[in-house]
């Protein structure tokens, strides 16, 4: 499933965000930017230790990396040039501002990647593994902000990419991008 938005392309496709060849690739990662599990583990694993040691530089300089804020690092040994970590938040049954704390991480992701002019960026489904985000609801969000800020921004963007890793998550990203697709002609 693809759209195009402004000259961005826009899809979603099942798979392993390590293997993505976008110029950039997103981390859900956590505030101590050490590594940790699910997909977060798997960026570490595959791109070595350098990503880590510019983890540890980042918070040295500037503490634990807030909700909702985002850095980039080197890639190291990805195919992918660079790494953008970003805090998701933890769900807490929604009121503790999750929704917009979501919607934060997409968006300084998305300004950190066209700050440095780069052509493409591939977004995992930030905070619906360990930190518990119902699927649907972060779905929703995080293509619905991915489409205002293309909409909203000229960047230098040309392909930006859900990265959904099993099938469910798959299909609630997938009715998501129809939805909005649908609803504003945008295919
Ligand atoms: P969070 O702590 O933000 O919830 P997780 O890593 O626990 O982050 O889960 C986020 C999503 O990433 C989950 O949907 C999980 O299935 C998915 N995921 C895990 N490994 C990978 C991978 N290699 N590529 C893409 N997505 C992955």
């Amino acid at each position: 499933m693809e759209i195009t938005i402004n000259k961005t392309n826009l899809s979603v496709i099942q798979g392993d965000i390590t293997n993505q060849t976008t110029e950039a690739i997103v981390n859900a990662a956590n505030p101590g930017l050490m590594g940790g599990g699910g997909v977060d583990g798997a960026i570490h694993r595959t791109g070595g230790p350098a990503i880590l040691e510019e983890c540890k530089e980042i918070i040295a300089r500037q503490g634990r990396l807030p909700t909702g804020k985002a850095v980039i690092t080197g890639g190291g040994n990805l195919r992918a040039s660079y790494v953008i970590h970003t805090v998701g938040p933890v769900w807490h049954g929604g009121g503790r501002d999750e929704a917009e704390l979501l919607r934060s991480a997409y968006r300084e992701s998305l300004r950190l990647a066209s700050e440095k002019r780069l052509t493409g960026i591939s977004f995992p489904s930030i905070s619906t593994g360990a930190y518990g985000y119902p699927l649907d609801e972060a779905a929703q969000i995080a293509v619905g902000t991915v489409v205002a800020f293309l909409k909203e921004q000229e960047t230098s963007l040309t392909d930006v990419v859900f990265v959904l890793f099993d099938a469910r998550a798959y299909d609630s990203y997938r009715s998501a991008l129809e939805e909005i697709a649908d609803g504003s002609h945008a295919a």
